[in-house]
């Protein structure tokens, strides 16, 4: 039906005859001449109707916002006046001929090329017309292509694309499952996987060598900031690989990326191991674009009166520490109320700081609420070793280690964009050396990664210092964001079951959840590896997008729902009787009292 796109028209299409199928995006009557906006995928053109064309006037007259248009017509050059330069097609416009009004449409409920103003409930109502706007049809064309760079790369480096099932059963990345009935077995139920881990590990058991899938991936998640209940991996598994070779065919396959589809040079990816990135960020997933430090000063608190600094410096679980913003006496004293409210967020109870006047003054140079609390000797420690200078601010953070990495690291990041202190654009980096296991809010130990990451010691080690041991996980973060994660796998059955007992799962357990990859490591498992990249946050990235779910066709509120199709939805009760389900918040008849 078309012959071009409608953003595919320049001046060498002058004198052309042309045939576009689009959408209204405006129409306008210049006293006689109707002008109509024809926006498609690709762009926007203006075609223009005048008397002459009778019987198209009459019709071009009767077009409303978002009817469906196919118009053919000249191509011809503006007049010098009415070039618009703003335009992609704005030296040209198409001269129609022929009008056919292929489709009328209500007035939508939101103006679709304005990007402001609409609430993302009422986007997310309409998808299939937000969806038509400038902004979200550019990043779902950038996501295809990025899906499309993506594939050719790792199909050139001899990955296979394998598909894994949907319906499994759990597979543990730290998150609830999403479960499915079964209608055949009852009482049994599938649950929707976390991610195709323990499938891609069994398809190197069966010698693929080199796998990958884009996978949706299903976690039933309380929903923190910017998380979708499904999202998509870019999964990869290989044999025979170390850590060094998996990292750098992966750090590759992003260089490449972002160099076909903008243009932009990564260098080498420095590497940074776990307990660096903890110490001087307060966070694995450093924005090494903000050129922030946060600096123990434990040591220095541990003798002071003052017990907001003394307390968490003298347990061993505590931690102090010192965060200097250059030139950050300029901060407001409302902006640094504002900071102390943030960091309760996550927990910290306050938020001392000391605004450095004069540093060669201890006694009046120092403005602050707690250096009253502090001796003249550990003042002047303090600001040697962050190094301050006139017209600093120093924040302090002072709580469990947990408390203090998180707020300091969140402030760090906010400062980060409120100040605008980013030294360059992009930072990418590895981040190694991750402990196997983290402490839970009940003692116990939980897999950092997963429990079928290997650790960097043997089985004995291990089972001796499970709270030190190291695992060979590496990370990828970009300007602050976990890009993606991965580690060389456990391929050796005394291994997995050791990382089974340091976390409490019982032989019986063991078997009953994992029994088919315990005895697939016994036939022949070869040393592998892999990882997996979030490709919504790729592509947000990419696109510069605030939010994955503006790079997501169809993404889910904040609540986990969809607000377009109303799901989840009410299921009548012969689907539950075939499920053997009965509800218990809206209990039916059980089928034997009807
Ligand atoms: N399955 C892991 C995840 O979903 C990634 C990996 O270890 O390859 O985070």
């Amino acid at each position: 039906m078309r012959s071009v796109y409608c953003g595919g028209l320049n001046a060498s299409n002058i004198d052309q005859e042309v045939t576009l199928c689009g959408w209204v995006d405006r129409r306008r009557d210049h006293g006689g001449v109707i002008f109509i906006d024809l926006r498609d995928r690709d762009g926007i053109v203006q075609v223009v109707f005048d008397p002459d064309g009778e019987e198209n006037f009459a019709l071009a007259d009767k077009v409303r916002p978002e009817y469906v248009l196919q118009v053919t017509g000249k191509v011809r050059a503006r007049s010098e006046s009415t070039v618009n330069r703003n335009m992609p097609t704005g030296e040209i416009e198409v001269y129609g001929t022929q009008l056919q009004i292929l489709n009328t449409a209500e007035t939508p409920p939101f103006q679709l090329d304005a990007y402001t103003n609409v609430g993302e409930d009422v986007r997310l109502t309409y998808r299939y017309l937000d969806l038509r706007r400038k902004d979200m049809q550019r990043n779902l064309v950038m996501r295809s292509k990025i899906t499309s760079a993506i594939r050719n790369y790792l199909d050139a480096n001899g990955f296979l694309d394998i598909e894994t099932p949907i319906l499994t059963r759990a597979t543990p990345e730290g998150a609830r499952d999403y479960l499915v009935p079964s209608r055949t077995q009852e009482g049994k139920f599938f649950a929707l996987p976390q991610s195709p881990q323990l499938f891609k590990q069994l398809l190197m058991v069966s010698g693929f060598d080199r796998y990958y899938q884009i996978a949706k991936c299903f976690r039933d998640e309380d929903l923190r900031a910017d998380r979708q209940p499904e999202f998509t991996q870019i999964d990869l598994e290989t044999s025979f690989l170390n850590e060094d070779e998996i990292m750098s065919i992966t750090e590759n396959m992003i260089r490449k990326v972002f160099k076909d589809l903008l243009n932009i040079e990564f260098g080498e990816f420095p590497r940074m191991p776990y307990s660096e990135a903890m110490e001087k960020y307060g966070s694995d997933k450093p924005d090494l674009r903000i050129p922030l430090e946060m600096i123990e000063i434990k040591d220095l608190m541990k003798d002071v009166e003052f017990k907001v600094f003394s307390g968490p410096a003298n347990d061993p679980k505590g931690r102090v520490t010192a965060m200097k913003v250059p030139k950050g006496g300029e901060i407001p004293r409302r902006t640094i109320d504002a900071y102390t409210k943030f960091v309760g967020i996550y927990g910290a109870k306050g938020l001392a700081y000391i605004k450095v006047n004069d540093k060669d003054d201890l006694e009046e140079g120092l403005q602050s609420p707690i250096v009253k609390f502090l001796p003249l000797d550990v003042r002047k420690a303090i600001l040697e070793r962050v190094g301050a200078e006139n017209g600093d601010l120093i924040f302090f953070g002072a709580d469990s280690y947990k408390v203090v990495s998180e707020a300091l690291g969140a402030l760090r990041c906010k400062l980060g964009e409120d100040l605008n202190l980013y030294t360059c654009e992009w930072a990418p980096l590895w981040v190694v050396d991750f402990p196997m296991f983290e402490e839970t809010s009940d003692g116990g130990l939980t897999a950092l990664h997963h429990p079928f990451t290997a650790p960097s010691c043997s089985p004995e080690e291990l089972q001796a210092n499970p709270a030190t041991a190291l695992s060979r996980a590496y990370d990828m973060v970009l300007n602050g964001t976990e890009l993606g994660g991965g580690s060389i796998r456990i391929h050796n059955q005394d291994m997995q079951q050791a990382v089974f007992r340091v976390l409490g799962i019982s032989e019986e357990e063991q078997r009953e959840k994992f029994g088919f990859l315990l005895d697939a490591l016994q036939y022949g498992a070869p040393p592998h590896g892999g990882l997996a990249f979030g490709l919504d946050r790729l592509v947000m990235l990419m696109v510069g997008a605030d939010s994955i779910r503006d790079v997501i066709a169809f993404p889910k509120t904040q609540t986990a729902a969809c607000v377009m199709t109303d799901a989840p939805g009410d299921v009548d009760k012969k689907q539950l009787d075939e499920l053997h389900i009965r509800l218990k918040a809206k209990p039916q008849p059980a089928a034997s009292e009807k």
